[in-house]
C-alpha cells in the first residue's frame, strides 16, 4: 500500500464537493450518494437555459440527444471500458435484462444462466421473468457465491453475476470467473453496481463480455439516475437488442416501419433518456477528474480496516458478515446483530446513516470521497452506546418501514 504522504487525491478536496448535511454520518453513500454542491445549480441551469428557452432545439443545440453517449464516455473511464462502449439510460434493472436477453441470443443452444445466491433479487427476478418470457426450456441455476467456478461448464450460455454482494460486499474475482467462462463458451454479464466508483475496474482487461451498473450508487447522480451498460467492442455488432426502441434504430428520425439496430453501443438505447437526471451525471463526475483510483481504493480498504478493528474492540454483540481481507470486498462493510434492524434505526436516530439488509446485516458504505477518520470513529462511538444501553431495544425502533 502506498504511503499517505504520496497520494495524488487531496480528499479533502473531493469532500468540499459534496453537500453533507451538518451533524449526519452518512456511511450509505452504497445506496445514494450525497448531493454534489454543483448540481441544483447545473440542474437550474439546464431548466431556465436549455429546456425553458429552447425547448425542443435543445436536443440538437444543447447536445441532449448525444448526452448518454458522452456520458457514458466518462463512466466508461471509470470501469476501463474505451470510449464508444458505454451508454446511459433506464434503470439498471432493465439494463440487466437487455444484456441478459442480448446474451441469450448469442448461445441459442444453450440453456442455463448461472448465477448466485448472493446477487441482488432484482437481477435474478428479471432473469427468472425472462426465462417465463421465451418459453424455450431456460433454466436460472442460482448457487452458492462460494461454488460459481465449479458450475461454469458447456451448458451453461451466460454467467450472471454481481461483482460485489450487496449484503456482504464479497467480491468475486472478475477476471477469473469471466475467463472460466470464455473457456466453456460461455458469455459473461457483470453488474458493477457496488463496483463502478468504490474501486478501480478493469471491464476491458477482465473480459466482460456486457457490463451494467447505477449511477445514484457511488456515481452520486441522486435517486433515479441513469443506468449504464459496457457492451465488450468486439461483439457490439452481434448483439440484437431486445428492447428495440427508436432510439437504438440505426436512424430514428427515418421513422421506418422496421427495426435495424443502431451502430455500435447506440443500439442498446431505447426511449428519450432522462436529461436532467443526465445533467445531474454530468455535473456529479467532475470529482472524479482529479481522483486517482488506486488511491481511493488504499483509502477505504484503511478505513474499513480500522472501523472493523474498532468494532471488535468495542462491540463484542455484532459479528463481521465481510471479508476480513480488504481485497476480498467492495467499499463498504457489514455487520450481523439479531436486532441489526432495531439497533441500526437507534443509528438513525443519532445521525448515523447506514442500511439494514435482511434477516441481520447493519450495512455501512464507506466513501472516502467525503468519508474519513472522524466519521468512522464517530460511527462506532455511537453504536457502543447503543449497545452498551440496549437504547436500540424499543418499539419505535423494531418498527419496519417500507424501505429499509
Ligand atoms: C442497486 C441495485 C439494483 C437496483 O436497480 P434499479 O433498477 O436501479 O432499481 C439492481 N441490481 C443491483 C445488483 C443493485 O445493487
Amino acid at each position: 500500500m502506498r504511503l499517505w504522504a504520496l497520494r495524488m487525491t487531496d480528499f479533502e478536496a473531493t469532500r468540499r464537493f459534496f453537500h453533507l448535511p451538518k451533524g449526519m454520518i452518512y456511511l450509505d453513500g452504497n445506496s445514494l450518494g450525497p448531493l454534489p454542491k454543483s448540481v441544483p445549480a447545473r440542474l437550474e441551469a439546464m431548466a431556465r437555459d436549455e429546456w425553458g428557452e429552447m425547448l425542443i432545439t435543445g436536443w440538437n443545440r444543447a447536445g441532449w440527444m448525444a448526452m448518454p453517449r458522452r456520458v457514458g464516455d466518462r463512466v466508461g473511464r471509470l470501469i476501463g471500458a474505451p470510449d464508444g462502449s458505454v451508454v446511459l439510460g433506464d434503470t439498471l434493472t432493465i439494463k440487466v435484462y437487455q444484456a441478459l436477453a442480448s446474451a441469450l441470443e448469442m448461445r441459442p443452444e444453450r440453456r442455463v444462466i448461472l448465477s448466485d445466491s448472493g446477487n441482488f433479487p432484482s437481477d435474478l427476478y428479471m432473469a427468472d421473468g425472462l426465462v417465463k418470457s421465451l418459453d424455450r426450456g431456460l433454466e436460472l441455476k442460482i448457487v452458492a457465491p462460494k461454488e460459481v467456478a465449479d458450475h461454469i461448464d458447456e451448458t451453461v450460455a451466460c454467467l450472471m453475476l454481481t461483482e460485489v454482494d450487496y449484503r456482504t460486499g464479497r467480491r468475486h474475482d472478475m477476471p477469473a470467473l469471466t475467463t472460466k467462462a470464455h473457456k466453456m463458451g460461455a458469455l459473461a454479464i457483470w453488474d458493477l453496481a457496488h463496483s463502478a466508483g468504490a474501486f478501480p475496474v478493469d471491464v476491458l482487461g477482465g473480459g466482460a463480455d456486457f457490463a451494467v451498473g447505477c449511477t445514484y450508487k457511488y456515481l452520486n447522480s441522486g435517486p433515479g439516475g441513469p443506468a449504464f451498460i459496457y457492451v465488450a467492442p468486439g461483439i457490439t455488432e452481434d448483439v440484437r437488442p431486445a428492447l428495440s426502441g427508436w432510439l437504438g434504430h440505426e436512424a430514428p428520425f427515418a421513422f421506418d416501419l422496421d427495426y435495424r439496430a443502431g451502430a455500435g453501443i447506440d443500439r442498446m438505447r431505447v426511449g428519450t433518456p432522462a436529461m436532467l437526471q443526465m445533467a445531474a451525471l454530468d455535473a456529479a463526475l467532475d470529482v472524479w477528474d482529479n481522483v486517482d483510483m488506486d488511491d481511493l481504493r488504499a483509502r477505504s480498504i484503511e478505513l474499513i480496516d480500522l472501523f472493523i478493528a474498532e468494532v471488535e474492540a468495542r462491540c463484542p454483540a455484532v459479528t463481521l458478515a465481510s471479508p476480513r481481507d480488504g481485497t476480498k470486498r467492495g467499499s463498504q462493510v457489514g455487520f450481523r446483530h439479531p436486532e441489526g434492524y432495531a439497533v441500526m434505526q437507534a443509528l438513525i436516530a443519532r445521525g448515523v446513516i447506514g442500511d439494514f439488509r435482511a434477516p441481520d446485516i447493519m450495512r455501512f458504505g464507506v466513501t472516502p470521497l467525503y468519508i474519513g477518520e472522524a466519521e468512522i470513529l464517530g460511527a462506532v462511538g455511537h453504536l457502543e452506546e447503543i449497545l452498551n444501553t440496549n437504547e436500540w431495544d424499543t418499539p419505535v425502533f423494531r418498527t419496519r418501514a417500507a424501505v429499509t
